[in-house]
């Protein structure tokens, strides 16, 4: 049914349902991500790696409830969410939705034009601001988010190239809950993309097809490109990139940057390295109140 060159190997069906879900628990153990006990916060797109995780920790026997963000992104927020929607309908599974139009009154392309800057820069911030407040707020111990293998590695290079190592040392598939932010985990790291599609195909996950408009064009595809052909010529190449990386790179780099001091947002209580949070700051440019903010993230 499916070859992996990377591991010199071909299953079938079976049996690459049963490889899959064996790399999932395999990175849940080994990088010590959570326990049966903890409960789980899933960060879901509507997109096969968020929608397959989603299956797999089900399937594994944890208690993962689904976060989808709306993001006002025109039809692709549409169809997407009803990916998100359908899919935890069909197994009785709990969906937590925040749509950034209800709770702030903006959306993203319109936070785009605002602020004259490219859409994913806010789209990112909003994400991640919304993951750990919703995490905090329906007292997860964990969130987790489907990025794979080809994600991560992109990530890597890109950081590499640049030498990023402020972005080095937190690339991690754990970081620890500490100073307000909860735990967050990614999972999928040791899949491929092609393996978490071959997988929402073979166990029926109907996600949506289509990127986000926004990611057109996105550095970050020219990255995966890259080590895509090297992985053709030398199989596991990309593998042995990012778990090398896990297991011998991030040790070596991390006391190479200052931990900067981290504290709760004036506004909104969220932890940020500044007096008001880089969300707070971004929603007040764009004409979202104080009082607003406050009142979304819970405090008095
Ligand atoms: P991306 O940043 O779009 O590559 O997505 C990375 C991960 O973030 C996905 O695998 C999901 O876990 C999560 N994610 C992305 N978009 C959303 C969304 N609209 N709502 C909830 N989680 C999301
Ligand atoms: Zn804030």
């Amino acid at each position: 049914m499916i070859e992996l060159p990377q591991h010199n190997t071909a299953f079938c069906r079976e049996h690459f349902l049963a490889y899959f879900e064996n790399q999932v628990r395999r990175a849940i153990q080994d990088f010590r991500m959570f326990t049966p006990d903890d409960r789980i916060l899933v960060a879901v797109s509507g997109g096969k790696d968020s929608l397959v995780l989603w299956e797999v920790l089900l399937r594994l026997g944890y208690q993962a409830d689904g976060l989808y963000i709306d993001l006002g992104i025109g039809d692709y927020s549409v169809a997407s969410r009803e990916k998100a929607e359908a899919f935890a309908a069909a197994r009785g599974a709990t969906l937590r939705i925040v749509s950034l139009k209800e709770q702030y009154d903006v959306t993203v392309p319109e936070l785009a034009r605002s602020l004259r800057r490219p859409a994913c820069s806010g789209c990112g911030l909003a994400k991640r601001y919304l993951f750990n407040l919703e995490a905090e707020k329906g007292e997860y111990d964990v969130l987790a988010t489907g990025h794979n293998l080809d994600d991560e590695a992109a990530t890597l290079f890109g950081n590499v190239l640049h030498w990023n190592l402020e972005a080095l040392r937190r690339q991690s598939p754990v970081l620890e809950a500490e100073n307000g932010f909860r735990r967050k985990v990614k999972p999928l790291i040791r899949l491929t993309e092609r393996e978490t599609a071959a997988y929402a195909i073979l166990t029926g996950i109907d996600y949506i097809v289509e990127e986000c408009p926004h990611a057109v064009g996105a550095r970050s595809h020219v990255y995966k490109e890259l080590l895509n052909q090297l992985e053709l010529r030398s199989p596991g190449a990309k593998r042995q990139f990012l778990l090398g990386f896990y297991e011998r790179g991030r040790a070596a780099i991390e006391g190479a940057t200052e931990r900067p001091e981290v504290r709760p947002c004036k506004v909104c209580g969220q932890p940020t390295v500044a007096e008001v949070c880089s969300f707070c700051r971004m929603m007040q440019r764009v004409g979202v109140d104080e009082v607003r903010l406050m009142t979304a993230a819970g405090v008095e």
